[in-house]
């Protein structure tokens, strides 16, 4: 705590993704042999047909600022790429691309929320979520399912956490940091309960859309009656492995998609230039073009959880998309390994730390206390060997 710095930065925790990333950096920096697990980053490089597209905007000179809500041209592909995978029809108006599909939820957050407004966040959530919310002065209102419902929560659970100030629910699905997806039967099940309260507004984040190992994915907005009243999010980074490309998006009512782009206009502007070609390329093309990663993260999830099936004390549920295991490891609080007592999950992610130099992410930060997270977006090889360490300091 720095009294010369705001209140609003001294209340604002740090990411405990980027945290736990850092930390496994700086070990590694040490001469630790640590295997990140840690990040929900793509282990692929960007795809040679949209560096390519780069290259040739920096040739063409692509150097100006851009619209703040994007280029027209790639406002197109979005509403294709909508129409395409989600059935969802949107024009120009209703798009904003933006500087990640980060700051495309803190522009949501920061143009719905007044103060003391309630944000319901179904948990496990995405660690930002509750930042965000709180940095917009809103109150997230956190709705639990354990991984005895595969972390989905049920429409009586949502009815009960509907109050006179709710103005907003944030979810994803698929889901950072359980990979659980929502059917398309469930979100109508959920839709049953909005129905009754209209003037909720619902941000779907669908960032994990293509990483998806079951089949077809389902978006709340493509519901009729909730189109009006939803924001889906998107972007780039996890399908395409474009992470530090950093474009985001979302598809929303034009009075929302207006006021983000204000919003925007006095913070960023228009996002990179070069980055926004390179995403219209990358758009346009099949999925099919990316279909060689998801296969991969599929081999990686049936491996990461035969192995986790070995370890002691380790509760999953089967993962149906995202690159995320979330194993609730609750049989060991209260035990001691190692000489670490183990209190709660980040006790117990340290002690992975420090004992099978592996990092994951603990559950706290998702609202999930008796869980961590595990990102299998690693090799196979690294992959096995975390899972064997882990394995050996448990025994
Ligand atoms: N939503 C979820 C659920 C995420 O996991 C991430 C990962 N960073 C984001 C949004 C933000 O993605 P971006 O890199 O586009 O900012
Ligand atoms: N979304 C990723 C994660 O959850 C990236 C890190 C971040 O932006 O939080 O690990």
């Amino acid at each position: 705590m720095d009294q010369r710095l705001s209140e609003r930065i001294n209340n604002l925790p740090t990411s405990a993704t980027l945290a736990m990333a850092a930390k496994a950096r700086e070990l590694k920096e040490q001469g630790k042999d640590i295997i990140g697990l840690s990040l929900g980053e793509p282990d692929f490089n960007t795809p040679d047909f949209v560096k390519d597209a780069a290259i040739q905007a920096i040739n063409d000179n692509y150097n100006s600022y851009t619209p703040v809500d994007g280029y027209a041209e790639l406002k197109d592909a979005i509403i294709h790429k909508f129409k395409r995978d989600n059935q969802l029809t949107y024009d120009r108006s209703q798009i904003v691309v933006s500087t990640g599909a980060k700051q495309s939820i803190a522009n949501v957050a920061m143009v719905l929320l007044n103060k003391g407004d309630e944000c319901i966040l179904p948990a496990p959530y995405w660690v930002s979520y509750s930042a965000i919310v709180e940095l917009a002065e809103g109150v997230p209102v956190e709705v639990r399912a354990g991984v005895e419902q595969n972390f989905k929560i049920t429409p009586a659970q949502l009815r009960d956490a509907i109050t006179p100030k709710t103005k907003m629910m944030l979810f994803s699905s698929p889901n950072n940091p359980s990979g659980s997806l929502y059917s398309e039967e469930e979100l109508r099940g959920l839709a049953e309960v909005l129905k009754e309260y209209p003037d909720i507004i619902i941000v779907s984040d669908e960032i994990y859309e293509h990483i998806n190992y079951v089949g077809k994915h389902a978006s709340m907005a493509a519901i009729p009656e909730m189109y009006d009243r939803t924001v889906t999010i998107n972007g780039v980074s996890k399908a395409f492995a474009m992470t530090g490309w950093r474009v985001g998006y979302i598809g929303a009512p034009t009075w929302i998609a207006r006021a983000c782009n204000k919003m925007q206009g006095q913070i960023t502007s228009g996002t990179n230039c070069i980055a926004q070609r390179a995403v219209i390329t990358a758009l346009e093309a099949p999925v099919s073009k990316i279909q060689f990663m998801i296969d991969a993260f599929a081999e990686r999830r049936d491996l990461i959880l035969s192995l986790l099936a070995e370890i002691n004390g380790f509760i999953t549920d089967t993962p149906e998309g995202a690159f995320y295991v979330f194993p609730d490891i609750s049989a060991w609080f209260g035990k001691e390994v190692r000489g670490h007592k183990i209190y709660n999950a980040t006790d117990f992610s340290l002690m992975i730390l420090e004992e099978a130099n592996v990092a994951t992410v603990s559950g706290d930060a998702f609202g999930a206390p008796n869980c961590i997270r595990i990102s299998y977006a690693a090799s196979t090889d690294q992959i096995k060997e975390a899972m064997k360490r882990i394995k050996e300091v448990l025994q």
